[in-house]
């Protein structure tokens, strides 16, 4: 049995950059403390439980003596403005990509102009951009909620990280047609998630199992796994290797792999181990 690995997989770039950010401050022997879990895995964020990083769900949970960390997400200004006044120290792992779509927002405000942002207002990246621009921001989910606006003139259209381009793109449109003026759209769509979703897509037809790495309630992993069983109904998606049942392995000649954006590569490698061995082992009760 081959197992195969989709060419792209697990740790966005942002992700990773966070998880580095967190291991340097531990390397100096600092306590950190991040803001929110750092990402959406459970066996990850316990293996940095080991290494004493702990979880705080408000700045005002921070301690002199401590390091605060702002996950890939990002925060509104005057969140990380507590946290810099009551941590010692505060890392900001936002990831480079939500910084632009900050920025955009609040050079938008400066000029005066409304910016628009197409995604979905509970997510702690949209609470955080809004932030940048309370007064001139408007976050919508698409263009059905473009009524709810006001009267829009000169506006920028930005968007989540990681929504739908289709969506980006329509009520985009849809706004540039209401709005007076030069509506400014700026696509800051980020591609990992597009990216492993393409990955796993081509790798699907080739496999007759495939196995999705992620956590129960990361959104992208599921969302891997409905791209897999579209073309392999054998796909399953699993947390860890203990999760991986040998019998749906029977008669499968090679299997596909692959992890959602929150996936340490360490995991990712214990599944990988897993399936090779169980390969292994079907291979010899044949003989
Ligand atoms: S999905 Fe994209 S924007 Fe979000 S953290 Fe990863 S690299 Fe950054």
């Amino acid at each position: 049995m081959k197992v195969l690995l989709a060419d792209e997989y697990g740790f966005c770039f942002g992700v990773e950059r966070a998880v580095e950010m967190v291991e340097d401050s531990l390397e100096k022997k600092e306590t950190v403390r991040t803001l929110g879990p750092l990402i959406h895995n459970e066996q990850e964020m316990e293996r940095l439980g080991d290494y004493g990083v702990s979880t705080i769900s408000e700045p005002v949970q921070i301690k002199r003596g401590e390091t605060a960390v702002i996950r890939a997400h990002g925060v509104t200004p005057d969140v990380q403005n507590e946290l810099e006044e009551k941590a010692s120290k505060v890392v900001d792992a936002t990831c480079p990509f939500v910084t632009r779509v900050q920025r955009l927002a609040s050079r938008a405000a400066n000029e005066n102009r409304h910016v628009i942002v197409i995604g979905n207002p509970d997510h702690p990246e949209m609470i955080g951009v809004k932030g940048y621009a309370p007064e001139h921001a408007f976050i919508i989910k698409d263009e059905t909620e473009i009524k709810d606006l006001p009267k829009l003139k000169n506006p920028m259209v930005v968007s989540q990280t990681t929504i739908k381009a289709k969506t980006f793109f329509d009520t985009a449109e849809a706004i540039k047609n209401v709005a007076e003026g030069e509506t400014q759209i700026i696509n800051t769509i980020c591609s990992a998630t597009r990216d492993r979703q393409d990955a796993a897509r081509a790798l699907a037809g080739e496999v007759d199992a495939f196995y999705v790495i992620g956590g129960d309630h990361s959104s992208n992993s599921r969302k891997l796994l409905t791209v897999c069983k579209e073309q392999c109904e054998k796909s399953f998606l699993i947390q860890t290797e203990a999760d991986i049942n040998p019998e749906d392995l029977k008669d499968v000649k090679n299997v596909g792999v692959t992890a959602g954006a929150s996936t340490p590569k360490w995991l990712i490698d214990k599944v990988v181990e897993t399936l090779e061995k169980i390969g292994k082992e079907h291979e010899m009760a044949l003989k």
